[in-house]
């Protein structure tokens, strides 16, 4: 098989290239281990930024979004019984977040990609890729196969075999491992009215939603702590406690049905580019979900790298396409600055001596008085102006 752009992965960052070269004249396979039905399901991220919902809507995908996603104004930060309330329109120039599942969101994009006649290739596992005269050798269905292309997009995850194909003398891996992990569950329950973050002396709690029937919530625990230790009443006696609302009148208990146990950590391998190989979204980083911004990273990506490739096709100039790593880094290395200081900033850490809650504590309250401290969070949390490449 021979194609243009062979792209690893159909998580967000190979979707949304497949959709944006696709406009363009540009043609893709998307090669996918695992089954349409496995990644459709896989519940992540949900929150949009609004630089991230343009792109669909820039890409006409965003018909069942504008029916079916919530638009949110606000976001509230519970400490010391105190409250700080950050207006996304009035301190972010009019702008907000959207609140839309990366499921549906995948959803969308698949469907879109098969009506467009773009191939995606489920159950096709990359096996090895060819930097230098690119190709992608995978096994779909027992057989071995390879996709010969102009280019290869390592769009496969941070497990995948993109960004271990970089021999390591060239590669720089930065990486922070948190000694804390978030306990997630997603009930059948109404939502707070605002997404609420909470630094309490019992550790750090997330209100959140997918929808108006249902929440998505978090709590801060152990690294190695087994979800099934967490019993729904338990799960719920927690999340009052470290939401303040200790009379249980606040916070409605609904059904659970997902629950698990997610690490935190930051990580950036750089370059993202070695010969014909490209690495996009998790493949290159990952960031902790407290400032909700790995799928935003990830289109961010995409749009630098589906730009470059469109000049490349249109002109034969590569000089974007050499500069697409330096051009990348820069948003990803505010967008891990600011997530290490929403999760610095939240987070009860067990090795943070008095000096250190004292000081979390006196920044909290340094942001409850501050418009300028308040609008640092809301222009980073709506998401930063795309980078001009
Ligand atoms: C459990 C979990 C919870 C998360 N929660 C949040 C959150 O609440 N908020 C937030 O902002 N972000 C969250 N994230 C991060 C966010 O979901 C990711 O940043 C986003 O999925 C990145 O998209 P991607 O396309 O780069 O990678 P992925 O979505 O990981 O997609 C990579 C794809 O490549 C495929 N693949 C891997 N290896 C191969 C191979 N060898 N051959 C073929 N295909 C391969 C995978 O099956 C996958 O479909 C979460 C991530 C995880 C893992």
């Amino acid at each position: 098989m021979r194609t243009q752009v062979g792209i690893i992965g159909a998580g967000p960052a190979g979707l949304f290239l497949a959709h944006i070269l696709h406009r363009a004249g540009i043609e893709s396979v998307i090669l996918e281990d695992r089954s349409r039905a496995y990644v459709e399901d896989r519940v992540r991220a949900g929150v949009l930024e609004a630089g991230t919902v343009d792109v669909m809507e820039q890409l006409g995908l965003d018909g069942r979004l504008k029916r079916e996603s919530i638009a949110d104004m606000a976001l509230d930060i519970r400490f010391s019984s105190q409250r700080i309330h950050l207006d996304f329109p009035a301190l972010g120039g009019g702008r907000h977040v959207t609140i839309y599942g990366q499921q549906e969101v995948v959803k969308d994009l698949i469907a879109a990609r098969l009506k467009d006649n773009g191939k995606i290739v489920f159950e096709a596992e990359a096996l090895a890729i060819d930097t230098k005269n690119p190709s992608i050798r995978y096994r779909h269905e027992g057989k071995e196969e390879t996709l010969e292309c102009d280019f290869v997009a390592g769009c496969d995850g941070f497990h995948g075999i993109s960004r271990p194909t970089i021999p390591k003398n060239v590669l720089t891996e930065y990486d922070r491992i948190y000694s804390f992990a978030w306990l997630g569950v997603l009930s059948h329950s109404a939502p707070l009215p605002e997404m609420t973050y909470s630094n309490n002396e019992r550790g750090f709690a997330l209100c959140s939603r997918r929808s108006m029937k249902v929440s998505r919530h978090y709590l801060q625990v152990p690294v190695d702590e087994d979800p099934d230790d967490w019993s729904d009443a338990r799960f719920w006696d927690e999340l009052h406690l470290r939401l303040d609302d200790g009379s249980k009148h606040e916070i409605v208990e609904g059904e659970i049905f997902q629950k698990n146990v997610a690490p935190l950590r930051a990580f950036v391998a750089a370059p993202m580019q070695h010969g014909r190989l490209f690495l996009a979204g998790d493949a290159s980083h990952i960031v902790p979900p407290t400032g909700a911004k790995g799928l935003n990273l990830a289109v961010a990506d995409v749009r630098v790298l589906s730009r470059a490739m469109i000049e490349f096709y249109r002109t034969g100039d590569t000089k974007r396409l050499e500069r697409y790593s330096d051009v990348c880094l820069r948003r990803v290395w505010k967008t891990v600055r600011f997530s290490a200081y929403m999760t610095s900033l939240l987070h009860r850490f067990p090795e943070h001596s008095p000096f250190d809650r004292k000081i979390q504590l006196a920044e909290l309250e340094y942001l409850h008085n501050s418009k300028a401290a308040q609008t640092t969070i809301v222009e980073n949390y709506i998401g930063l102006p795309f980078e001009d490449d």
